[in-house]
């Protein structure tokens, strides 16, 4: 398996950081803001009323009906409890459908760019990612013309993020209905929907879910999770919503591996989900601002081209211009080579494509705030100028 890209840029900034040197993170994907107070009280309150024993495995049975009646209330999709299951992040929720599904030798579809994670758990559970890939040309997504030809005899799955890290893409309803034809075409494709970026959404469109088209509901597992919309990144929770007969195999998994989730942060999550998408409409307001701010800032850089990111807190711009370029004896030869000069001449952490399925793009996360954004594009804008 491969270490996390992400986890590993990280690593490095942080060593650079330890050695005096003023380096900006943008390499990791998550929100700079505090966990709302109501939430933080909820948290308070459950370790006062001694929350503190093994959990079910699949959730409490109240945060399971919070879950339940959040996908009606936001996604109009039905989930009754027993179609719920609550884990220590959305990590864990996908790698338990993985296990759970995927055979030796299955295929697993994956639009390119896509999560890092997925291709490695695909890989643990002893099948084959196939990547679709896509550009920038086309906003990041695959049509249906494109889905159809990668289906094979052993497509068993496909993975997609929407909104999509790391191109802030958005599947819109009509898009993810054309999917889902396609889909329904094969017996035995299921489709991994994953909407932990839901919340982060600046399109004012609502966000849409593969699992509300009824035709297609039982092919779907829907992934979220409280990470990212309620800034809860450190708290673990996340769940699935999918067929009663998925949940069991995927909690059947969890018993085996973890048991059930954090009994406090699943108290605390009760009330963010109660609470829902209102809560986190400040950040939301936040996190687009600065997307219009880096999206200015990085049309000015020439040499690099890039898409406005619908939703999520990530740009993928393609830098491939500057491939076979030199600084000195330096050559850049591909897109880590670029994030390490950038890091190391210019300071600044980005993450490269690779990792995420396209070798011709940088991840730059914009998850903090605006002056330390002017500064770190100002800082890559000045590195790159030195390539000749
Ligand atoms: N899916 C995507 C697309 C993500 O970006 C992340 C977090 N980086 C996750 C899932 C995992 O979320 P969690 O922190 O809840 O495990």
């Amino acid at each position: 398996m491969a270490i996390s890209a992400t986890i590993a840029m990280s690593a490095k900034s942080r060593s650079l950081i330890s050695q005096g040197l003023d380096v900006i993170n943008l390499s990791l994907g998550e929100p700079d803001f505090n966990t709302p107070d109501v939430i933080k009280n909820a948290a308070k309150e459950a370790i006062d009323q001694n929350y503190s024993k093994y959990t079910p495995i699949a959730g409490f049975d109240e945060l399971k009906q919070a879950i339940s009646n959040k996908f009606k209330r936001e996604n109009n999709i039905a989930y009754k409890k027993s179609e719920i299951v609550v884990s220590t992040g959305a990590k864990q929720s996908l790698a338990n459908v993985i296990l759970a599904l995927i055979d030796e030798g299955d295929e697993v579809l994956l639009p390119a760019p896509y999560w890092v994670s997925y291709a490695e758990q695909i890989k643990l559970a002893g099948g084959i990612p196939r990547e679709i890939p896509t550009t920038i040309d086309t906003d990041f997504k695959i049509t249906p013309q494109q889905l159809q030809e990668a289906i094979t005899s052993k497509t068993k799955m496909i993975i997609y993020s929407s909104p999509c890290n790391p191109s802030g893409s958005l599947y819109t309803r009509e898009e993810l209905d054309e999917l889902a034809e396609i889909i329904l075409r094969k017996e035995d494709l299921f489709i991994l929907a994953d909407e932990i970026y839901e919340y982060i959404n600046f399109t004012g469109i609502p966000h849409a879910s593969m699992a509300s088209n009824p035709a297609i509901w039982d092919r779907v597992i829907t992934v979220n999770g409280v990470a990212k919309g309620f800034a809860m990144t450190g708290w673990r929770i996340g769940y699935i919503g999918a067929p009663e007969w998925i949940c069991n195999a995927s909690a059947k998994i969890q018993g085996q591996f973890t048991s059930g989730a954090n009994a406090v942060a699943q108290r605390a999550t009760i009330t963010a989900l109660n609470y829902g998408i209102e809560l986190t409409t400040e950040m939301k307001i936040a996190f687009e601002k600065r997307r219009n701010l880096v999206f200015n800032l990085l049309c000015d850089i020439p040499g690099i081209i890039v898409n406005k990111p619908q939703g999520a807190f990530y740009f993928f711009p393609d830098v491939s211009t500057y491939f076979g370029k030199t600084f000195g004896d330096e050559v850049i030869s591909n897109a880590q080579d670029l994030c390490l000069f950038i890091l190391n001449k210019g300071l600044v952490a980005t993450v490269p494509g690779d990792a995420f399925g396209d070798s011709n793009c940088l991840r730059i996360s914009y998850a903090t705030s605006e002056e330390v954004l002017v500064e770190a594009m100002g800082r890559i804008s000045k590195v790159l100028k030195l390539l000749k």
